[in-house]
């Protein structure tokens, strides 16, 4: 099967996250990789050391970013960013559900009327958090019923989908639907080390529980061959690549 090329609509499910400090590293695995293959992830490190220039290059090199910088604000202000992101040209954005209806509803406002807008996303509980912190800042729901809930309240507010651990994806897709968009980390090759992830599904038990999209970092960036590795992660997958 020859590769696919940029022009060939982007059937891979893999968006690579850069996790590096500067656009150099991140430019040099970029090299390694192809457009047609894969979407990248660009967070809140590289963004703040590389900015909008970094993520200019990267579309300029044909691939599509995801803006990872899980806004948080009142209203007005990321009802900004999240615009400033589509002028920007990235192909996924996303908020912190916790900042509420009225924020995620003005986000999602600000997204009218561009021809090719960003997909809109919500983070509804850090994966880091434990039921106690959730105790702890006053909330008395358990872990799993607020990500429900704000799940339900980022679609409600006009989101399309929110990130999600994989574990949560089948309680999600059946919760929210079909269209519903739900991104998962935490996805490792078999084999592989994984590292400070507590929790880690191979891409085929993902895709198998509801996901439509898996963020791969080290499974693919610390590989000897990364473009192997994705590819590896399509064969598991059951995409020609
Ligand atoms: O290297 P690894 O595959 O663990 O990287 C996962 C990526 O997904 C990192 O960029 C990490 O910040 C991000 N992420 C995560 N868990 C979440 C949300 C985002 O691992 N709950």
């Amino acid at each position: 099967m020859p590769a696919q090329t940029v022009n060939t609509p982007l059937r891979s499910p893999v968006i690579v996250a850069l996790d590096y400090p500067s656009a150099r590293p991140a430019l040099e695995l970029v090299q390694r990789l192809q457009p047609g293959l894969c979407r990248l992830k660009v967070g809140k490190e590289l963004f703040t050391r590389s900015g909008p220039s970094l993520v200019e290059e990267l579309q300029q090199r044909g691939f599509e970013v995801f803006l990872d910088l899980k806004y948080h604000d009142i209203p007005t202000t990321v009802a900004a960013a999240v615009r400033a992101a589509a002028e920007l040209g990235v192909w996924m954005v996303n908020v912190h559900a916790g900042g509420g209806r009225r924020m995620m509803e003005a986000a999602a406002a600000s997204l009218q009327g561009f021809a090719n807008r960003p997909l809109l996303i919500a983070v509804t509980v850090l994966t880091s958090m434990s039921e106690d912190d959730l105790r702890e800042l006053g909330y008395s729901q358990t872990p799993e019923q607020r990500v429900q809930a704000l799940a339900a309240l980022a679609a409600d507010s006009g989101l399309d989908g929110v990130v999600c651990s994989a574990r949560e994806a089948p309680l999600l897709r059946r919760q929210q639907g079909a269209g519903f968009c739900l991104v998962t980390p935490g996805i490792r090759l078999a084999g592989d080390d994984a590292g400070d992830q507590r929790r880690v599904l191979t891409p085929a038990d993902a895709v198998a529980a509801g996901a439509d999209y898996l963020v791969i970092g080290r499974s693919i960036t610390g590989a000897e061959d990364p473009l192997a590795a994705l590819r590896r992660v399509h064969a598991e997958l059951g995409i020609a690549t």
